[in-house]
Parts: C-alpha cells; structure tokens; sequence
C-alpha cells in the first residue's frame, strides 16, 4: 500500500489539520512569497484545501475582499484579491511539518522557509527549495503544474499510461525521455541512469525502440527505488527524505550506485568499464556499461 508516498500523505496530513481554517499566521524567508503577502495578505485568508499534484504540494488559500457591499457597489469587488495556491515542492531536502500550536519543532527553526498558523495548528515548510504563489484561477496553465506526467511516488501511479507518454516521446533518447517531466514526473538525473542499467537498456536508443518489457521494467523499478528512499513516520505526518539516494541495496557510499558517478570504473556485474557521456538538450551526463547495455544491433 501506498506507505511511501509521502507529498500524498503530507498533503492529506496539513489538510486535516488546516482545512476550513483561517489563518492567523503566515511568515516565510521567500522575499517573492512576502511580496506577495504584503500586497494581499495570507493571514485572514481561510485555507481551503491542501492537496498533491504530482511532487507538488499545493495549499488552496480563499479570495479575501469578496464580501458583497452592503450597498450592492460593484465597485466592492474591484479590491478583490483572488484565490491563491502556494506550490511548493521538496525536491530531496524539504519537509511539511504540522505541529500543534507551542509544540516543539522538530527542525531547526532557521531552516524554516515557511510557516503557515491557525489558531490550533502550525505549518512548517522546512528547507523548501521551491515555492511560488500561483493564481488558483491560473494553476492549470503553469508551467510546473498543468502538463506534469503520472508522478512516480504517487499512490495511484499508472504504469500503462506512463508507459505510453513515454514510448511516444519526442526526445532522441530513452535517457531523455525519461528526465520529461511531462511523461513521468518524479525521475531525476541520478536514476535515470541506474534505471537505464537494471534494466539493460542502452541510453541512446530511440524512445520507440524500447520494448514493452523494458518500458515495464524502467516504471516498475522507478516505484521501487524512488519509495525506498523517502521516508515517511507516519504517526507525525513529518515527511522527510533520505539524503544518500541507493539503488543497489548497499548503505556503503561507496557501493550505493551501479553506475552513477564510476565512469572507467568496473561495472559491478561483468567489471566492464562504465562510461560516461554528456547529450541532450542540458547537456546531462548519462552513464551506462557498454555489455549490460549492449547498443542495438
Ligand atoms: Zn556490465
């Protein structure tokens, strides 16, 4: 069961905890964000819902100022200020805690991005690398959010349509394909590579290229793997992620990748030599072991 989706089950934590509450406290170290508040303030906002949407976390804020005038002007509205969405997303370092308000955090306060209070609960954004307020009006043309693919951590992941966006991308590369946010979300530099050896495929092969076993094996892999390194406590609700990603089972640093990182060193199944190229449009380095990756004939 879906134990280690931890956006899904911090979204629904903060949920339970802020929905339908009006907030008392908004306080961020975002100069953007606090702009932001500044001009139409958070605090007094009700917080309508929090929910994920793929690795982001999103928390609804109402419109403030939609009051009808008691004498009917339309003019009321005009100061309106619409609904707000905060998106935010951990990347490997953040964290969404909830505490009750006066309850020690269990993180350092200086690495608290931002704080969202209630009058019972406290939300703290700990380490968040990204955040950004969107117009909830605006929120399916964004570009991070409205044509993100099928998120890897997500409960309700579906293989065959991944599968599809995937074996139909444009990109030249397998490799690429699977860093397009806009096929699978989730997949970074790092697994791309271990994905491509466990399942021996070689990196450079067309997109179209790929069997439905590879494909099959590439998405089966990217779950196992990507919820194997989040960590979720679930009595808290405190969502953290392990620092040291592994995909080989060894907690040894130097034994925790196939071959991420080991160019000219020994593939650790036939003791080829792995390599190592940069390609693709943000030149990324992809590293593979030309026996276990054999390109096709
Ligand atoms: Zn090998």
């Amino acid at each position: 069961m879906p134990e280690g989706d931890t956006i899904f089950r911090a979204a629904r934590t903060l949920h339970r905890a802020l929905a339908g509450q009006v907030v008392s406290r908004f306080e961020t170290q975002y100069a953007q964000l606090a702009r932001v508040h500044d001009d139409a303030p958070i605090t007094g906002r009700t917080i309508e819902k929090v929910e994920a949407r793929g690795k982001h976390l999103l928390i609804c804020f109402s419109a403030v100022g939609l009051r009808p005038s008691p004498f009917g002007d339309p003019e009321g509205s005009a100061t309106a200020t619409p609904r707000l969405v905060l998106r935010t997303h951990m990347l490997m370092s953040g964290s969404w805690h909830i505490y009750r308000v006066g309850e020690p955090w269990q993180r350092s306060p200086a690495s608290a991005r931002i704080v969202v209070g209630t009058a019972a609960f406290v939300a703290v954004g700990f380490a968040v690398p990204i955040a950004e307020f969107v117009r909830a009006d605006a929120l399916e043309q964004d570009r991070a959010i409205g044509r993100l693919g099928p998120d890897v951590l997500s409960p309700d992941f579906d293989d065959a349509a991944a599968i599809a966006r995937l074996a139909t991308s444009t990109r030249p590369t397998v490799a690429e394909a699977l860093l397009q946010q806009q096929a699978v979300a989730g997949i970074g530099n790092v697994y791309k590579s271990e994905l491509l050896f466990l399942a021996g495929v070689y990196p450079f092969a067309a997109p179209a290229d790929v069997s439905r076993a590879q494909w099959a094996r590439l998405m089966r892999d990217a779950h196992t793997l990507l919820r194997a390194n989040v960590v979720d406590p679930a009595e808290t609700g405190v969502v953290s992620y392990r620092g040291l990603r592994r995909t080989t089972g060894h907690s040894n640093p130097a034994q925790r990748l196939y071959v991420y990182g080991r160019q000219g060193r020994p593939c650790r199944r036939c003791g080829t030599a792995i390599r190592m190229r940069h390609h693709g449009e943000h030149n990324r380095s992809t590293y593979w072991c030309p026996s276990c990756q054999p390109e096709p004939a």
